[in-house]
């Protein structure tokens, strides 16, 4: 148990770490792919280890629904099935109350779905939540939470936090063993009285880790980032804080400096599909046609499998044609910028110099827009307090 999350360097609020679970470990601050459907968009097992992911997240909701539990358990859980040796942490199906809203009941007892699929009844409750997830062999799961839209009512977010947390007790007491790790989540939106109040709670029951949820639902960034400070008080330094649905480099830069360590989302993969590639100077947009004849890599700094053996001009093409290729040498592309960033990073905690990196980057990574870039770097510098110059 002790050995399961260990810090190796700290440098200001950030960290770096090895945390082990089954004799595979993984140094944070990580980055984990989403495979919502057991499969990491357009990429196979293979090559996500290749860019070096051991680490991916999954979704007990989505696995509940298509293909179901019975049916994974009958080809030995969904590692065996979709045939990853690595780790996978599984999502609760909490957000999924929050995303599919119109299809959900939210009772005192659990969260009634009406499947997306086929319109069949889903009744989650938090120990069966637990279950299906040890059923599968989830290295990570979470438990089953509230997980508010913007806006709700002070006294509609307290009921929320009261009932996640009577949702937790049970869950960790539904557990069969500490074989798979178990990790709380600390809601509260943006009210910083709020979050606390689900801390003081979350972090009273004995989790493996902790997770802020339902930051990433489109909020003010500088509130963003005050909540993201908060974790630094209320959470405990030796266990793993996971920031739930933050995946932009930007946005992990900054999360990575306010102490977090674990991040996932569908971002990296999802603008890949369209076109948009990672570099250090911000996103690229492969259609455009500058680009049709660069005969070099989409970033020449990168040692991907895509930028070790295709050129601009043939991304290009291949976008312009609809060819499925494209999207798969994208994603890699994305993915592995990504991987390759939290290397980069850990060096730096390790280094003791990560703020000069912060800044670096940050002056250096343009966001899509001008506009939103200038004001995400004055709220930024507003909110480590420095002169903005
Ligand atoms: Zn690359």
């Amino acid at each position: 148990m002790e050995d399961f999350f260990k810090i190796l360097n700290t440098d200001g609020n950030s960290r770096t770490a090895i945390m082990s679970i089954n004799n595979i470990e993984i140094q944070t601050p990580c980055f984990m792919p989403v495979a919502t459907q057991a499969s990491v968009k357009s990429l196979d097992s293979f090559e996500l280890k290749e860019i070096g992911y051991k680490l991916i997240l999954s979704n007990i909701y989505h696995m509940a629904v298509r293909p179901g539990i019975n049916y994974l358990n009958k080809f030995g859980g969904i590692h065996k099935f979709m045939n990853w040796d690595g780790l996978i942490l599984t999502d609760s199906g909490g957000f999924q109350g929050y995303s599919l809203a119109h299809r959900v009941k939210i009772k005192d007892d659990g969260i009634v779905f009406q499947s997306h699929l086929d319109g069949k009844e889903i009744y989650f409750k938090p120990k069966e939540v637990v279950k299906y997830q040890e059923d599968i062999g989830s290295n990570i799961m979470m438990p089953l939470d509230i997980c508010l839209p913007k806006g709700s009512s002070e006294k509609k977010l307290i009921d929320a936090l009261e009932t996640t947390y009577e949702w937790a007790k049970q869950s960790i007491s539904a557990r069969s063993s500490n074989s798979s790790k178990l990790f709380g989540i600390i809601q509260g939106g943006n009210n910083l009285e709020l979050r606390e109040l689900s801390a003081n709670k979350m972090t009273g029951l004995n989790f493996d880790g902790f997770a802020y949820g339902g930051l990433s639902v489109g909020e003010d960034k500088e509130l963003m980032i005050n909540t993201q400070l908060s974790a630094n008080k209320l959470l405990p330094e030796n266990k793993p804080r996971y920031l739930m649905g933050i995946g932009s480099p930007e946005d992990l830069v900054r999360s990575i400096y306010n102490g977090f360590d674990m991040f996932d989302c569908v971002l990296p993969t999802r603008i890949a599909r369209n076109g948009s590639l990672f570099t250090k100077n911000g996103r690229l947009n492969v259609f455009n046609a500058k680009y049709k004849d660069i005969d070099k890599p989409i970033d020449t700094n990168c040692n991907c499998y895509s930028c070790k053996n295709y050129s601009l001009a043939y991304v290009h093409h291949l976008f312009k044609s609809k060819e499925l290729l494209g999207y798969r040498i994208a994603s890699i592309h994305n993915l592995a910028f990504l991987y390759n960033l939290m290397n980069e990073i850990q060096q730096h905690i390790t280094n003791s110099d990560f703020s000069g990196f912060v800044d670096e980057f940050l002056a250096k990574y343009k966001v899509s827009d001008p506009k939103i870039q200038q004001e995400q770097k004055f709220k930024w510098i507003k909110s480590q307090g420095r002169n903005t110059n």
